[in-house]
């Protein structure tokens, strides 16, 4: 069989060209536990790609993702695309694109960090490297590579 099967939903996001075993991470962010008890949460893994030979599909009933979600799922799976379905039908496609600035969506690790203090001042990093990411705080310089333990 060359294409995969997946049980259409009416309402929800499919999350498609995810880099082969990055769905986890990619789960991680969209915060499974907060979902609607009523979602259902298919995962597909290790399935063939034209584009990348193999990739991850994550589709998920009943849930849009926000912008700062989608940024985030930028830094981990910079290959993906978004569709939005509405009424079983896609109602918006998105490509992630990681942008050059990253404001909100990762913590400075530096516990002296500006972003860290009492001030009321927004996370903000600049993409230092592309592939792999590694993210450079604007405030005091410091380096991030493991997102997901900073996720804001
Ligand atoms: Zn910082």
């Amino acid at each position: 069989m060359r294409e995969l099967k997946i049980t259409p939903i009416k309402n929800g996001t499919v999350i498609d060209h995810i880099g082969n075993g990055l769905s986890l991470e990619v789960l991680r962010i969209i915060g499974v536990r907060d979902l609607d008890k009523d979602s259902t949460v298919s995962v597909a893994l290790h399935v063939r790609s034209q584009k990348l030979g193999w990739k991850d599909i994550v589709k998920v009933e009943n849930m849009e993702l926000s912008p700062r979600k989608v940024n985030a799922i930028a830094l981990i799976a910079p290959t993906a695309s978004i569709a939005i379905i509405r009424d079983f039908k896609v109602s918006e496609k998105r490509v992630v694109d990681l942008p050059d600035r990253i404001v909100g969506v990762v913590r400075c690790p530096n516990p002296n960090c500006i972003t860290n203090q009492k001030e009321p001042i927004e996370s903000e990093f600049e993409v230092a490297r592309r592939r792999p990411v590694v993210l450079r705080c604007t405030y005091c310089e410091r380096l991030v590579d493991d997102f997901l333990r900073h996720l804001a």
